[in-house]
């Protein structure tokens, strides 16, 4: 079982979702496919998202699991400079329409609240939809992949020229570099 820490989720949930799919020499690595790692990553999940408890989690893995794979290829086209089909785009579209949402005002407190009909696993389930809609609507060009060794992860870039998912990975993609360069110097 690999090994994951969870740190680096709380991105967007979109995102949080499609990169539980790490890549490891070149070979990608399936973080959650491990029942114990899909409960841990669920519980960060449902700690970001209060208003869906584990159960709902579990109920809605084999679909998430799906939808991951529609992310990860819209995800994928967009950070290659190509657009993503219309076919995922119909995915992610049909599973926010599963479960639509509205808001509504509190006659007595005057605060609105979402509210929304479905069951509470397609409504978890689009709200994964949504956050990537989100994401590639506002910023469809700022989508990237990281190159940097062991990582491969989607990330939304900040600026232009952010060419790594995180400082950490910079580093290490400069340590990397400097260590393959020091031995293809060295004698033999
Ligand atoms: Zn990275």
């Amino acid at each position: 079982m690999i090994k994951v820490t969870w740190e680096w989720l709380g991105m967007a949930p979109a995102l949080d979702l499609a990169n539980t799919v790490t890549i490891e020499n070149g070979v990608e690595h399936d973080l959650i496919s491990e029942t114990e790692n899909y409960r841990r990553w669920a519980e960060h999940e449902a700690h970001f998202m209060s208003a869906y408890p584990l159960d709902v989690f579990e109920e809605a893995r084999p679909s998430l699991m799906k939808l991951r794979e529609t992310l990860r290829g819209v995800l994928g086209s967009l950070s290659s400079g190509s657009k993503p089909s219309r076919a995922l785009i119909e995915v992610l579209n049909q599973v926010s329409r599963a479960a639509p949402e509205w808001l509504e005002l509190d006659p007595g407190s005057l605060t609105s609240r979402r509210t929304g009909k479905g069951r509470e696993q397609d409504k978890l389930l689009a709200l994964y939809a949504r956050s990537g809609i989100e994401m590639i609507a506002e910023r469809s060009g700022a989508a990237r992949r990281c190159p940097a060794p062991s990582c491969g992860m989607f990330y939304m870039s900040s600026r232009p020229s952010q060419r790594w998912c995180s400082t950490q990975c910079g580093t290490r993609a400069r340590v990397a570099r400097h260590y393959s360069s020091h031995r293809s110097k060295s004698p033999s």
